[in-house]
């Protein structure tokens, strides 16, 4: 099947999300911790969130071998940048993902059979953390990125914060005499004084 034998491209050995499994050796239940700061790959995450390129991850991750080949468990923690998808707010966050990937022998069976685009392979003794990573940030990041949970977005109005704005902020003051009425009565129609 020489679809499914398409080379991958070269790995390269100096770069920190690729892994040399030498150490480890390749006897079933040989194990070995890699706890290492790693910079981020370029394109981390999504348009409005993700990890800036060059920001450090943490990595905590456990080798162990196996027989089909190497696997890969642990969590990576990484800094997120974003903007707030209500208020435009920059966001400064952290991110703990977990990570766990089979990373198949050349030859294994797990290797033969898997499909091409979904199965990780070693590539000799290294193996590329990259792709996996990418998987789990993604996969974590929240679809409308917030500043904080309760995030009450901006003003219609004028466009501030309306977090950073006193809770009373309206932009025009309701008639005085409506206003004490709106203490009184639960009658939503009551309240219909524009706040605006
Ligand atoms: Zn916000
Ligand atoms: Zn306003």
């Amino acid at each position: 099947m020489p679809e499914n034998r398409k080379p991958q491209h070269r790995l390269d050995p100096h770069n920190p999300l690729v892994l040399d499994t030498r150490e480890l050796g390749r006897r079933p239940g040989s194990m070995r911790m890699v706890r290492l700061p790693a910079p981020a790959p370029v394109g981390l995450g999504e348009q409005l969130i993700g990890v800036t390129a060059g920001a450090e991850i943490e990595l905590d991750l456990r080798l162990e071998s196996v027989m089909e080949g190497v696997l890969v468990s642990g969590t990576a923690d990484v800094p997120l940048t974003g903007e707030c998808g209500r208020c435009l707010d920059t966001i400064d966050d952290r991110l703990t993902v977990e990570v766990q990937e089979l990373f198949a022998y050349a030859d294994s069976t797990t290797d033969l059979t898997g499909e091409d685009d979904e199965t990780a392979r070693m590539q000799g003794d290294f193996l590329d953390l990259e792709p996996v990573l990418r998987d789990a940030v993604v996969l974590a990041l929240p679809l409308t990125p917030l500043c904080q949970q309760d995030c009450a977005g901006l003003c219609v109005d004028c466009g501030e914060r309306l977090d950073d704005l006193p809770e009373d902020h309206a932009h025009s003051t309701p008639d005085p005499r409506w206003a004490a009425l709106q203490g009184l009565t639960d009658d939503p129609n009551a309240l219909n004084t524009e706040e605006h």
